[in-house]
């Protein structure tokens, strides 16, 4: 998705025009044909090289790095430190545009020198180039963090800290609407919500191997000097929900056991790489871990892509890809376990009728997994969904049950997410809908609008029964022109406007606006009623 390259430019801050005569520049050098040649050097020789030439800033990397050899690229009279992976000649470059400029501090840290970012990005043909500049024209319309902020649902303070999301009341009671539509379907699939801490014992997170995934390069341990133990900002919840699990013994009649939680869970992004709601530091997984026999594997996973499916059609994705991605080179578990998990998958589901396409080698080291991709409104692909079959966290923890011949087994675990993160989805659902949430997740569903005092008490009245028919509304009394209300009640998007006036009054009626149509009709209150119920029920 494009590439970026950091830049001093002492004093200078680049232009538009400069960056266009970059573009023609990066052209005309790939009509000549560079060729891009590897070498290897030691520390010494890169040192000495970038010392001629007075580069702090690759002196500092190359400091940094570990002993051993450095890789540099040579192209024409151009050299640069390089890890590879290239194309052979500048030949190949067919097609690039530079895109924007943005200031970024060397190495991230805001103690030290802002540098200027220029990022861009190149594809094999004018015409893919066209249509993903397209694609992003578009996608700027529908931009989260802008319809965040004009919707009022989310904010970012930077004295709380970057990629920390700040919910406005608006977006917590979509989070809770969409907590609740979750919590009850998982309910009747038959999980249970648990709840686990934010933190957890450094120990733990070694002995699951989460550590070494995540601790070093992330937030760093909490420790307590006056008991000396260390914590960690969960990374994940998978070993406390183990944890959960071995509170007590279990026999294998009382399988699956199906944990849910609303999981916040931490984990240290560079701030370069935080975007809004979908790239952030601190999120909440909509996660659950089934603790099963590997013989229950393939009902579960039959169970779990018909939730999904229906979870995803509620909110409009219909069109969704299903990744299987089976063992991997490096991996724990024997081969007969990982035959029985894969075919268990597979043949769950084709059973239940999904297309899938195979993801040869890139399963986890502790067993295959399915991905679940779904594609908006504009084509864009987001994985959001996954069912990881796992034989090594239970065998690390020690969790067990009582076979049928009263012996001690291992449970596999089920680690499985519909939505991702509450975050990320609903960054997603708000680009895909350009801000219009389907009637049952709207925060606002219907707001009154009264044309002046003398329909208060019948405004006030409506929206009482409207709120005990569990419906969200509000009521906008403000002594404002009543076309000014209207237009800044449906730049907010709520899907019913209901203007009040003498009439309405008389009639016993509401004159409706709908979202999306300037024609406001009049309806029977009694009509309306029964209308916006089901109008605003999950389809
Ligand atoms: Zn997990």
């Amino acid at each position: 998705n494009g590439f970026y390259y950091d830049v001093d430019f002492g004093d200078h801050s680049i232009t538009e025009k400069e960056l266009i005569n970059i573009e023609k520049k990066f052209l005309d050098f790939a009509k000549q044909k560079f060729e891009f040649k590897m070498r290897s050097a030691s520390k010494k020789e890169a040192l000495d090289f970038y010392n001629k030439k007075e580069n702090q800033y690759k002196i500092e990397l190359i400091e940094n790095l570990k002993d051993g050899t450095i890789t540099f690229c040579d192209h024409a009279d151009f050299t640069d430190l390089c890890k590879g992976g290239h194309i052979p000649h500048t030949g190949f470059i067919k097609a690039v545009k530079l895109l924007n400029v943005a200031g970024a501090y060397w190495r991230g840290d805001e103690n030290n020198k802002q540098l200027t970012r220029i990022y861009g990005i190149s594809f094999p043909k004018q015409k893919e180039l066209t249509e993903y500049l397209e694609l992003l024209e578009e996608a700027k319309k529908r931009d989260h963090r802008r319809l965040g902020k004009e919707l009022e649902l989310f904010t970012f303070s930077q004295k709380v800290g970057q990629g920390l999301p700040l919910w406005l009341p608006k977006g917590a009671a979509l989070r809770e609407r969409l907590e609740d539509f979750l919590k009850d379907a998982q309910k009747k699939a038959g999980y249970e919500q648990v709840i686990s801490p934010h933190i957890g014992n450094k120990e733990l997170y070694m002995t699951s191997g989460h550590y070494e995934k995540y601790g070093e390069d992330s937030f760093q341990p909490i420790e307590t000097p006056a008991e000396g133990e260390t914590f960690l900002l969960k990374p994940m919840n998978c070993p406390h929900h183990c944890e959960i699990y071995k509170a007590r013994p279990w026999s294998y009649k009382e399988l699956p056991k199906r944990y849910a939680e609303f999981g916040t869970v931490y984990r240290y992004e560079q701030s370069g790489e935080l975007h809004g709601l979908t790239r952030v530091r601190g999120f909440t997984q909509d996660d659950a871990h089934i603790f099963c026999s590997e013989s229950q594997i393939k009902d579960e996973t039959e169970k779990f892509c018909n939730l999904l499916t229906e979870i995803y059609k509620d909110f409009g994705f219909e069109d969704i890809r299903i990744k299987f991605s089976d063992r991997p080179v490096k991996r724990a578990g024997d081969d007969s376990t990982w035959d029985q998990a894969e075919d268990s998958l597979l043949n769950a589901i084709k059973e239940a009728g999904y297309c899938y396409e195979l993801n040869p080698g890139e399963g986890a080291f502790y067993g295959p997994k399915l991905e679940f991709i779904l594609r908006d409104a504009i084509g864009r692909e987001w994985q959001c969904g996954t069912l990881q079959v796992d034989f090594v966290l239970p065998q690390r923890l020690d969790a067990s049950y009582v076979s049928e011949n009263g012996e001690k087994k291992r449970p596999v675990m089920l680690h499985r997410a519909i939505l991702g993160s509450f975050e990320r989805f609903i960054g997603i659902l708000l680009e895909n809908n350009t801000g219009k949430l389907p009637n049952w997740l709207s925060p606002v569903q219907i707001v009154i609008v009264n044309v002046n005092d003398d329909v208060l008490q019948y405004s006030k009245e409506i929206k009482k029964t409207l709120t005990q028919s569990k419906l969200r509304c509000q009521i906008d009394i403000r002594n404002e022109k009543i076309n000014y209300k209207i237009r800044e009640h449906s730049n907010l998007k709520i899907p019913y406007i209901l203007v009040l006036g003498k009439r309405e009054l008389e009639n016993r009626s509401v004159s409706v606006r709908v979202i999306g149509s300037t024609k406001v009709e009049e309806i029977k209150l009694e009509q309306f009623l029964k209308n916006i119920k089901s109008a605003c029920s999950i389809p």
